[in-house]
Order: C-alpha cells, then sequence, then structure tokens
C-alpha cells in the first residue's frame, strides 16, 4: 500500500472558524455549516501549477463517516511555510468556493451544499481584500509558485 498522505488538520480548521467569524457578512450564509479539514503530503499539481487548497462537498453517503458538510484539503508543506496572511487569504478562497442553498420542493425546503466556481482566478471580494497575494506564496519546489485549486 501507498505511503498515507492525508493528515488531520486541527489547525486548519481552528483558522476556518476564525476567518468565518472575522468575515462574518461574505460568510453569513455558510457560518452554521460544518467543516472538516484535512492535509495533504507531499503536493498535487494540476497541469503545472502546485495545488495549495481545494474544497469539495461530503456527499450525503459520506456524512455517514465525516460528520461535515465540505471537507477542505489543504497542501501541508505550502501552508507551513505560508504567513498568517496568506494563510487567512487562502481559507477565505476556499470558504468562496461554498455555498448553502435552500431548494424549494414538493415536500418542502430542502437544503443543498454545493461548491461554485471562481469569478476568474479569484473572487471578486478576495482581490478587494488580499490583491494578488497568491503572488507572494512561498517557491517550495520546482512548480509554478501560483496556487491553483479546484472545486469538485
Ligand atoms: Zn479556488
Amino acid at each position: 500500500m501507498d505511503e498515507k498522505k492525508y493528515f488531520e488538520a486541527p489547525d486548519v480548521e481552528r483558522e476556518i472558524q476564525r476567518v468565518l467569524e472575522k468575515y462574518n457578512d461574505t460568510f453569513y450564509n455558510i457560518r452554521k455549516v460544518g467543516f472538516k479539514a484535512i492535509y495533504r503530503i507531499p503536493e498535487r499539481c494540476r497541469g503545472e501549477k502546485v495545488v495549495y487548497g481545494s474544497t469539495s462537498t461530503v456527499s450525503e453517503k459520506m456524512r455517514l463517516f465525516i460528520d461535515a458538510d465540505f471537507l477542505i484539503e489543504i497542501w501541508k508543506d505550502g501552508w507551513d511555510a505560508s504567513n498568517e496572511t496568506q494563510k487567512e487569504a487562502l481559507i477565505f478562497h476556499e470558504l468562496k468556493h461554498c455555498e448553502m442553498e435552500e431548494k424549494e420542493t414538493k415536500k418542502g425546503l430542502k437544503i443543498v451544499m454545493k461548491t461554485v466556481p471562481h469569478h476568474f482566478e479569484g473572487f471578486v471580494d478576495e482581490y478587494e481584500k488580499f490583491g494578488d497575494w497568491r503572488n507572494d506564496l512561498p517557491e517550495l519546489n520546482n512548480n509554478e509558485k501560483t496556487g491553483e485549486d479546484e472545486n469538485e
């Protein structure tokens, strides 16, 4: 079997809660949503770019095992080398992918979790708050240093 790749990330989960609170106006809609975070080692690449973080919804099936609505995966070396502002910007970015939608159905109101794509390479309010923060991310390997992620 392959070596273990994923680890628990309680400090990322604390940062998620801190960012949710700090930017309450932005994340008002998802403040009651459950988040779990995991670290990944080593890095994962998408094309030429190394992935600093990615976000996915937890399916109804997987919710039996994971007590959360969204799972945020963070590249551990990238996280450890980032400063406080970069960590905040990364979490802000990942949280912007998360959306809760109330849908009217025949059986009544149904709450649906989903991830949303970028406005461009990021989100408008992310750029307003943090500028082009990805440009200053530390260079840790031969990959292009700009982080790019996916939302599944
Ligand atoms: Zn993204």
